[in-house]
């Protein structure tokens, strides 16, 4: 359910970046990296499923996204095959730290150049998937898309590691999101070891260790279950206090 991912990417950047300041002695964002990284990470949480041709996010900002989205099918191999995966993981994660080094000094500040592209494809996968557009309104999506490339340009924090940081958070979340609900994930892709026949037939372990050679741990039952719902609800709470609360003293400042 990409909404439940979404959801849940925010809530963790929320977490991470309100904790990371005094726990792991990390740079403190201000209220503006609260909201740009809430709204980039909960689009990094869906970035594992751009891997087919006909998912939402491969027609989102088209023609470019259905490009990147077959690129991709390509190299990982298929659908919830090497984007779920730790190597597929490591790899978007690498390439959000590469895109964040294109800063320009101004004398205005520091513009995140590569920080704004990347966005504009995650914040607006994330307002599709929370379903705030109308269905198929691409012009609608392109213009959004600008818009929040240009915000992101401009007031993104200017220490580069955000980025890499808010797409590890995605990633992981929806690696974990899936491998929580039935189907699982081959998590040591491109090695895929099946099971043997006798495994496959040990009740519980059959449903661990898939047939296709897939990891899961169905704590929460099939993908969109009552389960899956009760623990949203409370996750989706979190995320829109930390992200309003944020974004009420960014107002504030403002005005
Ligand atoms: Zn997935």
């Amino acid at each position: 359910m990409g909404g439940h991912h979404a959801a849940a990417g925010a809530a963790a950047w929320v977490a991470v970046a309100s904790t990371g300041p005094y726990t792991l002695g990390w740079y403190p964002l201000d209220a503006t990296g609260i909201v740009i990284g809430g709204m980039t990470t909960a689009g990094t949480a869906l970035v594992c499923d751009w891997d087919h041709r006909s998912s939402t996010i491969a027609t989102s900002l088209p023609p470019l996204s259905n490009v990147l989205a077959v690129g991709i099918e390509n190299a990982s191999g298929g659908h919830r095959q090497g984007t779920h995966s730790i190597l597929g993981a490591g790899c978007f994660v690498l390439l959000a730290a590469a895109v964040a080094q294109f800063q320009l000094a101004t004398p205005w500040g520091v513009l995140s150049v590569g920080a704004g592209l990347l966005c504009m494809f995650m914040i607006n996968i994330a307002a599709k998937a929370l379903k705030l557009f109308p269905p198929s309104g691409w012009l609608v999506n392109w213009i959004f898309g600008l818009v929040m490339a240009a915000l992101v340009t401009w007031y993104a924090p200017e220490q580069w590691t955000w980025l890499p940081t808010s797409m590890l958070i995605g990633v992981v979340v929806h690696i974990v999101g899936d491998l929580i609900t039935t189907g699982g994930v081959p998590l040591l892709w491109p090695i895929v070891i099946k099971p043997p026949r006798l495994f496959r037939r040990v009740p519980l372990l059959r449903r661990i260790w898939r047939p296709n050679g897939a990891l899961s741990l169905p704590l929460l039952g099939r993908a969109g279950s009552r389960r899956e719902w009760l623990l949203l609800i409370p996750v989706s709470a979190y995320a829109m206090v930390g992200m309003l609360g944020a974004a009420w003293s960014v107002l504030r400042s403002v005005i």
